[in-house]
């Protein structure tokens, strides 16, 4: 499960953006085809952030969709998974143009009244 790691280093990112203020939400931007679990993340997020500023932020994963781009007749699409067809000319060689990626959306932290 390499989630741990990958929240390790999110939760460090998070921290580090931060800069001191105390963590309320974290949205998180999950690609489809980043093979990512979402709940894995969450899973992991607890123990991760145990101890630090971000302890008792709320997270919220935002699943977004994959997105492939045709080689040949350049058409971009909805993909589901690594493998597919374009839509437009039924090539199957495409590239992966989007949700392929974790992405820290937002960061809301506490402000000092
Ligand atoms: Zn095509």
């Amino acid at each position: 499960m390499h989630e741990l790691g990958i929240t390790q280093d999110l939760v460090d990112l998070i921290v580090q953006q931060a800069a001191g203020r105390p963590v309320v939400r974290v949205r998180l931007r999950v690609g489809r085809l980043s093979g990512l679990d979402p709940e894995a993340l969450r899973f992991c997020f607890g123990p991760c952030s145990a101890g630090t500023i971000a302890a008792s932020a709320t997270l919220e994963i935002e699943t977004v969709p994959g997105q492939g781009r045709c080689q040949r007749c350049g058409a971009t699409f909805p993909l589901e998974d690594y493998v597919g067809l374009c839509p437009a000319c039924g090539n199957s060689h495409l590239d992966i143009s989007g949700g392929d990626d974790l992405v820290l959306a937002a960061l809301e932290v506490e402000q000092c009244a």
